[in-house]
């Protein structure tokens, strides 16, 4: 049985009780309406620690003044369901006033990471993620802590944002989990319309182009965008707001593709703000791609579309 709790006292308490019987706490945070990708969290949460916290916040620090934050999808007696049957111990789902008592006079804020990609044009966003983490981090103390590589800038924000601070949280990425046609799970897609879903997993085809032309040996991050553009060009309903190339650990822009790097994506379908990224490694001749994990009982995704 999943306990649900909603105090910071109740889940400090929670924590301290699981660590002083001789465990380890695996921390999930989430905006809740839980799908694979949560889930698949929880499940190495599960693997690796002897108690297992789900977090479930909509954190109103991290959406801007005309995003989604009054209709972002809820379920709540459906997350504590899927926590009870990934065997998770505790749900922490509390309100906004629990976590807000007043107003934050305090900000968290990483620097660097947060330049480009979702830092621009969703401004204030990573500063309200690395606020209410560290808040989260605080009232579990020494835990792992499990983020999606869905979300790449925002894993390497908090990893670096946890080394720079000395926390007792060791921060751990987890693979993307794609539908069987290549979308990125995500809770927003509940968003999207029908004719919307089903030309969303163009960003799927793009970034799998994108990677094959780094596997036949592309290295030049211009080519490769305009390779991504033009996949998605063909898709009208989707409309990209930028894909780049960028090292995945300093998320600074590259030119060529050497190292690690990611290449990362966000996009207009229909009113829904999608994002999606692949990571890429090469050193020396070696390419290593990483475009995530099909969820459990998903078929594979079809071949993508000839290059153009
Ligand atoms: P969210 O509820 O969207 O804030 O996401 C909570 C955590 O789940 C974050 O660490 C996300 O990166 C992760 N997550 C969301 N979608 C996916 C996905 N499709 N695959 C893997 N992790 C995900």
């Amino acid at each position: 049985m999943a306990a649900l709790i909603e105090t910071i006292p109740g889940l400090r308490d929670a924590c301290d009780r699981a660590r002083a019987a001789g465990g380890t706490v695996g921390l999930v945070p989430t905006m809740g309406f839980l799908h694979e990708g949560h889930r698949s969290l929880m499940r190495r949460a599960r693997a690796e620690n002897s108690f297992v916290v789900v977090t479930i916040f909509v954190n109103p620090l991290q959406f801007g003044p005309t995003e989604d934050l009054g209709r972002y999808p809820r379920d709540l007696d459906g997350d504590v369901a899927a926590c009870e049957a990934e065997d998770v111990d505790v749900v922490f789902a509390p309100s906004v006033a629990e976590m807000y008592p007043r107003p934050s006079a305090t900000t968290v804020r990483v620097a660097g990471l947060t330049d480009g990609l979702c830092g621009e044009h969703r401004p204030g966003h990573f500063d309200g993620v690395t606020t209410v983490v560290t808040k989260l981090f605080a009232i579990a103390g020494p835990c792992r802590a499990y983020f999606g590589r869905k979300d790449a800038q925002q894993v390497a924000v908090v990893a670096r944002m946890a080394a720079d601070l000395d926390l007792p949280i060791e921060v751990l990425a987890c693979p993307l989990v794609r539908e069987s046609d290549g979308l990125a799970l995500s809770s927003r897609n509940a968003y999207l319309a029908p004719a919307d879903r089903a030309a969303a997993p163009v960003l799927f085809h793009a970034l799998r182009a994108a990677s094959e032309s780094v596997v036949a040996g592309e290295r030049d991050a211009d080519v490769l965008t305009a390779r991504i553009r033009g996949v998605v060009a063909a898709e009208p309903r989707v409309e990209l707001e930028y894909v780049e190339v960028r090292d995945a650990e300093s998320i600074v822009p590259v030119v060529r593709v050497d190292g690690a790097v990611l290449i990362a994506l966000a996009a207009r379908v229909g009113g829904t703000r999608l994002i999606d990224n692949v990571g890429i490694s090469v050193v020396g001749s070696t390419v290593t791609v990483d475009l995530g994990t099909l969820s459990a009982g998903a078929k594979p995704a079809p071949p993508a579309p000839p290059a153009s």
